[in-house]
């Protein structure tokens, strides 16, 4: 039996109710299972989602956090050894079973890797699934031509986790970035990631006048959904792609097939969650080595413990976070 420290969130009443407790595990372990001794998680806008707002989880009381990252300390899997350093990230973690907001976190083997080559526990975790989306978004977009000289890349939200790794990894690979953004106050911020040009997000919400726009962009990257997809629809370059995969800005999309038809655009889904997991190791490899992100130690991360995820889990909900948040389960 262990002890070790953990946030459960409950919910009654529609209301969810967070607290930090400290919880007793046994060391028996299912087929397959994985025990990790968790040294790092995130925060995603889909853990504030369970742990703000009581959506998206199928079960309470629960210990959310979809991302997890630590060393193995027991294993009932042959691919994995004590002292292993590995991470989890998605699947159900976090929504059906528990996830990496604890110091101890049992997981199915399928859903856990060995840290990549070329990244610490830390550094996985200040990518997270927000960097892993971001890979999977690039590399569909290179899959239909994303190319150095095809022009500007929009990236809308920006300041947000997914959105601050997308600039920085495009602008590290070469290209031109322009990045769409609530906040005015973070466009110095959005300079020093690599964004070339930052324009306010009321530019991609309310341009809706007419069924296609001139054509700005060659590909663009969209947590956002709602107004912000239709206005890139309508302003990408023939050929030209957006990699959608957030719904912060709304889940309903209104288009016509215009842009489709006379540009030749290709609308790209991306999901994360089930990404099957040859290409997820890919991915991860890619993020340790050509996408791995220059600004892992910089103002675009920040550092909280246990007892400070609750606020954060809020804060992230309100649009009060800016760049990455990694917790520190140590
Ligand atoms: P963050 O909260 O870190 O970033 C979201 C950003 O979007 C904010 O920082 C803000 O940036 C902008 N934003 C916030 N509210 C609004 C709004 N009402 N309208 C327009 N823009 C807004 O979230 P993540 O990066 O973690 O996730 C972003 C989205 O992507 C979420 O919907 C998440 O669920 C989804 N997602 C989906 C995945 C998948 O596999 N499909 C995987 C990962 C994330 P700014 O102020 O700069 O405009």
């Amino acid at each position: 039996m262990r002890d070790y420290k953990a946030l459960v969130v409950d919910k009654k009443d529609d209301e969810t109710e967070m607290s930090i407790q400290t919880l007793t595990m046994d060391d028996d372990l299912a087929k397959d299972e994985v025990l990790i001794d968790v040294h790092y998680s995130s925060i995603n806008y889909k853990d504030g989602m369970v742990a703000a707002l009581g959506q998206i989880a199928t079960t309470y009381p629960i210990t959310p956090g979809i991302d997890l990252a630590g060393r193995v300390v027991k294993s009932e899997n042959d691919h994995f050894k004590v002292g292993d350093d590995v991470l989890a990230t998605s699947y159900d973690i976090g929504t059906a079973i528990n996830g990496g907001y604890a110091a101890l976190a049992k997981v199915p083997a399928d859903y856990v890797h060995h840290l990549p080559v070329g990244l610490t526990l830390k550094e996985s975790m200040i990518l997270g699934t927000a960097g892993l989306t971001a890979a999977i978004a690039i590399t569909k977009l290179e899959a239909v031509g994303l190319h150095k000289e095809g022009g500007p890349i929009l990236v809308a939200g920006a300041s947000g986790g997914s959105g601050s790794l997308s600039v920085n990894m495009l602008s590290k690979l070469g290209f031109e970035v322009v990045a769409s953004s609530g906040s005015k106050e973070n466009t110095d911020y959005l300079k020093s990631i690599g964004a070339n040009d930052v324009i306010d997000r009321s530019e991609v919400e309310n341009n809706h006048d007419k069924p296609v726009n001139k054509p700005l962009y060659q590909a663009a990257i969209d947590p956002v959904g709602g107004k912000t997809t239709e206005y890139i629809i309508k302003t990408l370059k023939p050929e030209g792609a957006l990699a959608t995969f957030g719904l912060v800005g709304g889940v309903e999309v209104h288009t016509s097939v215009l842009p489709f038809i006379g540009r030749g655009i290709h609308w790209l889904g991306v999901d994360s969650v089930y990404y099957p997991k040859e290409k997820r190791i890919a991915a991860w490899k890619r993020l340790g080595e050509d996408l791995k992100p220059d600004i892992l130690d910089s103002q675009a991360v920040t550092e909280v413990s246990l007892n400070e995820l609750p606020q954060t889990l809020h804060d992230i909900i309100d649009g009060k976070t800016k760049g990455r948040t990694i917790v520190n389960l140590k």
